[in-house]
């Protein structure tokens, strides 16, 4: 006999009572760290936050007064260990990183959020890198994770969109060639006013993968020739 004067079909089930106090308490992620941050591209401030859905460390590098903005500049950047920092051709990444920060500086304001834990997707890098040796033997980006038993794409964006607002944005113009992330920042309640185009030109080695990502994942690119390709 339940303890409960409830009948059955009002109690809560287990999984309720963490709901409600998430509705009670909405923060994702808490700000942890904080410094100036002088880089090749200009200075910007650094801000570590670790998000509650993971424990990942998340890091926003910022440029300007964003309390209260509106159309704030704005590139959510998922890791890549390969492209950010091995100059990887395999993809984009690297060269997409550096036009965004170039991109903030020139604005005088924005906000670069770097993703820790989406690596390939979010599929992390040991899957990454054998999806890469899928990929020499003829598979495309996305049958490579497909062939692992793997999501497509494993990335959410709950947290990014709760960085961003504690940082002050109210809506953004989005860097990015991805039409999810935009989906996502606005299904979080955070309004996107434009998206920028942020587009690298491809080499021979990644045009393969920036095809299939606008054949298959529907991103939005030209995908002009780079002189000498
Ligand atoms: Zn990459």
């Amino acid at each position: 006999m339940p303890t409960s004067s409830l009948p059955e079909s009002e109690r809560l089930p287990a999984a309720g009572a963490d709901a409600l106090s998430a509705l009670a308490d909405p923060t994702l992620a808490d700000r942890v760290a904080s410094a100036r941050l002088p880089t090749r591209h200009g200075e910007f401030m650094s801000h570590v936050y670790r998000s509650r859905l993971d424990g990942v460390e998340h890091v926003a590098l910022t440029l300007g007064d964003l309390e209260g903005q509106e159309g704030v500049l704005v590139r959510l950047h998922s890791e890549c260990l390969t492209g950010d920092i091995f100059g990887s051709l395999r993809c984009d990444c690297g060269e997409q990183l550096e036009l965004a920060l170039h991109r903030i500086q020139d604005e005088g304001r924005g906000v670069l959020l770097y993703l820790r834990g989406q690596e390939g997707r979010g599929i992390g890098i040991t899957h990454k890198i054998r999806a890469y040796a899928l990929q020499d033997q003829g598979l495309d980006t996305v049958q490579a994770n497909e062939a692992q038993g793997l999501p497509v794409d494993a990335r959410s964006y709950e947290a990014a969109a709760f960085i961003l607002r504690d940082l002050g944005l109210c809506s953004v113009r989005l860097m990015s060639n991805n039409p999810r992330k935009i989906a996502a920042l606005e299904a979080a309640g955070l309004p996107v006013l434009q998206r920028e185009a942020h587009e690298i030109a491809a080499n021979a080695e990644n045009r393969r993968y920036l095809v299939t990502k606008r054949q298959k994942l529907g991103h939005l690119l030209e995908l002009p020739r780079r002189t000498g390709d």
